[in-house]
C-alpha cells in the first residue's frame, strides 16, 4: 500500500492510529468510488485498496476486481485494459525496508 507512518520502532502504534491521514480510510465507501458506487454488490464487497485500478487516485476501484457493473459480467481482472500495466507499475515501485539487528 502506499503511504508509510513511520517505523515502528520508533513511532508509537497509537500515534499513528490518531493521525487523521491513517484514519481517512475507515471512512471509504464504495458508495463514493467510481465503478463501485454502481455495484449491486456495493455493501457486502469489503474490496482491497491496496492495489487501485487508478493508482493515481485518492480512492478506486480494486485492480483486482473483475465484476463490471455496467455489464453485469465477471471477467479476469487481468484482461481489463490497462490492468497489466497498473500491476507492472505496482510491482516496479515495490520496495520492502531490510531491517537488520
Ligand atoms: S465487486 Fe468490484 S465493483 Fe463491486 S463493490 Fe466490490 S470492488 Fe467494487
Amino acid at each position: 500500500m502506499r503511504g508509510s507512518f513511520g517505523d515502528h520502532r520508533t513511532v508509537a502504534l497509537a500515534d499513528v492510529v490518531a493521525r487523521e491521514d491513517f484514519r481517512r480510510v475507515w471512512r471509504a465507501r464504495n458508495d463514493e468510488i467510481q465503478g463501485c458506487r454502481d455495484c449491486p454488490y456495493r455493501y457486502a464487497c469489503t474490496g482491497c485498496r491496496a492495489l487501485l485500478a487508478d493508482p493515481e487516485a485518492e480512492d478506486s476501484k480494486p485492480l483486482k476486481c473483475g465484476y463490471d457493473p455496467y455489464t453485469d459480467s465477471w471477467t479476469d481482472w487481468r484482461e481489463r485494459p490497462g490492468a497489466a500495466a497498473t500491476m507492472a507499475r505496482y510491482q516496479a515501485r515495490l520496495h520492502l525496508p531490510i531491517v537488520r539487528s
